[in-house]
């Protein structure tokens, strides 16, 4: 079973799938499913690669359905779209910047293929590429991987910062994310790194205490637009906030990164946004996490307890 459902009171779609009930849940290295083995507990047979990239077989979308359905006035359709899974090497104790500037590099290669590809399917509209780091923001595997979910739909909050980046390009005629950059340079009380290419800071309002945001300083929408050498820049940048994150509390930190580019398909398939990557660690110290509670569940009115230029202090001196 696999579908999507309309949340009547938001419009916010849903998906369902029972499939992900089943999924591995990994007790050591021993039992890896990412690990090279044999199949069908092991996803990948030979170890001769650097970065692999196969079909989620516990997809949050996808997936064969029987429709149409009738559901009584409610909307629902077919659960379309596409979830896969990306190695960043055979080895499960590597995680995405112990392999070197090339192999981050060649990540973001694959993230900007992938998205390109997945472009392409007709019933496409939104890709979000994520990395879940750590049992505290839901990774089921240890083996380090990130996803790429391509919905055949523009999630909420896409539509919502599609929305506010029109709305200021409306009353500037500015990009959003190019006044940021110009913003975030000349205050500098947020700024993490910065070189020709691309640049780490955190955010005005940030929705978790050390939450960083990294930019690419030209103006491009999508991975598959950046050069060779802004590649590379987005690789430096990507592991200078993993590097201070690992520092901040002598733990690996958990996080949630999520790479950021416009809709490819529907009428927001038009806003010329700035390609973002997000971090999102939900750690307030090294034992305490930000709980999505009350006013950010019922409401989505986030109350953060570190102010962004505390927290950037604290991330400078983390290396
Ligand atoms: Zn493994
Ligand atoms: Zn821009």
């Amino acid at each position: 079973m696999s579908e999507l459902r309309q949340d009547a009171w938001s419009g916010e779609w849903i998906s369902f799938s029972d499939l992900r009930q089943s999924r591995p849940v990994e007790t050591g290295a021993a039992e890896c499913p990412f690990c090279p083995g044999e199949p069908p507990s092991h996803e990948v047979q030979d170890a001769d690669w650097d970065v692999m990239v196969f079909e989620n077989r516990f997809p949050g979308l996808g997936g064969a359905v029987e429709w149409p359905k009738a559901y009584g006035g409610y909307a629902a359709r077919a659960a379309a779209g596409h979830a896969e899974v990306v190695l960043y090497s055979p080895r499960h104790d590597a995680e995405l910047c112990d392999l070197g500037p090339r192999r981050v590099r060649q990540v973001v290669d694959v993230w900007a293929d992938r998205t390109t590809c997945l472009a392409r399917d007709p019933e496409v509209q939104a890709i979000l590429i994520f990395e879940n780091r750590g049992r505290a923001v839901g990774a089921t595997v240890e083996h380090p991987h990130g996803q790429i979910y391509a919905y055949p739909f523009v999630p909420s909050r896409t539509a919502q910062e599609m929305g506010t980046v029109e709305a200021f390009a409306r009353s500037t005629g500015l990009c959003l994310g190019c006044e940021v950059i110009a913003r975030e340079i000349r205050d500098g009380s947020r700024l993490l790194f910065a070189d020709d290419h691309a640049l780490a800071h955190v955010p005005f309002a940030t929705r978790f205490p050390y939450e960083v945001h990294v930019l690419v300083r030209r103006h491009v929408r999508f991975l598959a637009d950046l050069t060779p050498a802004e590649r590379d820049g987005l690789a430096r940048a990507l592991c200078q906030v993993i590097a201070r994150y690992d520092g901040l509390f002598g733990i690996k930190l958990p996080y949630v990164m999520v790479v950021h580019q416009p809709p490819v398909r529907g009428p927001l398939a038009r806003v010329d946004a700035h390609l973002r990557v997000a971090f999102l660690p939900p750690h307030r110290s090294a034992n305490r996490l930000k709980v999505i509670a009350g006013s950010e569940l019922g409401a989505g009115a986030f109350l953060t307890d570190v102010l962004p230029e505390v927290a950037t202090q604290r991330l400078r001196g983390a290396t």
